[in-house]
């Protein structure tokens, strides 16, 4: 159990309280921040949610939902901020953010916060907020606030219980490849068990973010099927796409969500890297999916990323000097050195 004790002894004086997700939001870190904002709102605070940009459209049944009165969500790109003007808070909560950097453009709005709180189960030790509940056998952040809110005597009965549920499902579904990934534990079948007593059936959920592929999709998906590469006697899977190609296909960036994992489950292939053009022109963000034979946390390491042994991200930065191809190749070499057979 963690020492939850000193975020509510952190937070306890603060009446505007805002939420950060981690940039290029995903179902945990969105599930985490609406379940906790949800919870903390019973306590007469007001809360702040501010992702960096739009979340995903499949997590829409989470930040399109009517929220209470005193619960706001911010999209923060620079020009939104201008216009809102976001308070800084009187607390800081990052959640499923392993390093100050995945804040992107709202890393000064946290830090002017007079606290700072991280809640995440990245591997990492950044010590970027004045507290920190970060446990890394939570297979997605979103199993820490529930046991955040069954702190709390009569968490059965609080207000927003079922909203909290649904958020907290959200978060692990997602996180664990619906409850297939190396990360899942007896607990986290538990917790999922207990969000389904609380809010009923979950089949919907699962139905709203997986089975809602567009037609544009669908098209990327049998391009990208056309062009893996294959190294290491075909145990390395590459896929690289660019942003011509999603324009060809009329497909946007949530389109690439599922081919990360995607090229793990290919016979054979121990690593899967996943190529995805960045937010600027030269840039690329990377996906790193892995099995037991290589700690994909540790590549991504090597390259300024992060992550998880399993499941990594990185940037590669056309500032860094080095061509892509060499870049490449590289990383290639980094995967092979992390091998663990
Ligand atoms: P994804 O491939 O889904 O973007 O990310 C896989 C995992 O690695 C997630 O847990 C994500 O938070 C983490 N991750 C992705 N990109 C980065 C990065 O650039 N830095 C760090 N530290 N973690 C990352
Ligand atoms: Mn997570």
């Amino acid at each position: 159990m963690q020492d939850w004790k000193q975020i509510s002894e952190a937070i306890t004086g603060a009446s505007v309280i805002n939420v950060f997700t981690h940039i290029h939001s995903d179902g945990d870190c969105v599930g985490s921040a609406f379940a906790l904002a949800y919870f903390l709102s019973n306590f007469g605070k007001k809360i702040n949610i501010i992702c960096e940009e739009k979340p995903p459209e499949n997590l829409a049944h989470i930040y399109e939902a009517e929220l209470p009165e005193n619960i706001n969500f911010y999209v923060y790109d620079e020009n939104n901020a201008a216009d809102t003007e976001i308070p800084c808070g009187d607390a800081a909560i990052a959640v499923d953010v392993s390093d100050s950097k995945r804040l992107g453009a709202r890393q000064e709005l946290f830090f002017k916060a007079p606290v700072t709180v991280r809640i995440d189960h990245h591997i990492s030790n950044d010590t970027f907020a004045n507290v920190t509940v970060c446990n890394s056998q939570w297979a997605a952040t979103a199993e820490g606030i529930w046991e955040y809110v069954k702190n709390y005597e009569n968490w059965e009965k609080i207000p927003y219980i079922t909203e909290i549920a649904k958020s907290v499902y959200t978060g692990i579904l997602t996180d664990t490849g619906s409850f297939a990934y190396s990360n899942v534990t007896p607990d986290t079948h538990s917790i999922a068990a207990e969000t389904i007593r609380v809010a009923g059936s979950m089949a919907w959920i699962y139905s709203a973010i997986y089975e809602n592929q567009t037609k544009e999709e669908i098209a990327l998906k049998a391009m990208a099927y056309g062009k893996v590469e294959y190294f290491e006697e075909g145990k390395i899977a590459y896929l690289q796409i660019t942003r011509e190609e999603m324009e060809k296909t009329g497909a946007d960036d949530d389109a690439l969500s599922g081919l990360a994992p995607f090229l793990r489950s290919i016979k054979g292939v121990s690593v899967g890297i996943l190529v995805k053009p960045g937010k600027l022109s030269g840039q690329w963000r990377l996906s790193l999916r892995s099995d037991e034979h290589c700690d994909v946390n540790a590549v991504a390491n090597a390259f300024g990323g992060g992550g998880h042994i399993r499941a990594s991200g990185l940037t590669y930065l056309p500032e860094s000097g080095m061509p892509f191809d060499e870049f490449k190749e590289k990383l290639i070499g980094e995967v092979k050195n992390g091998w663990c057979d």
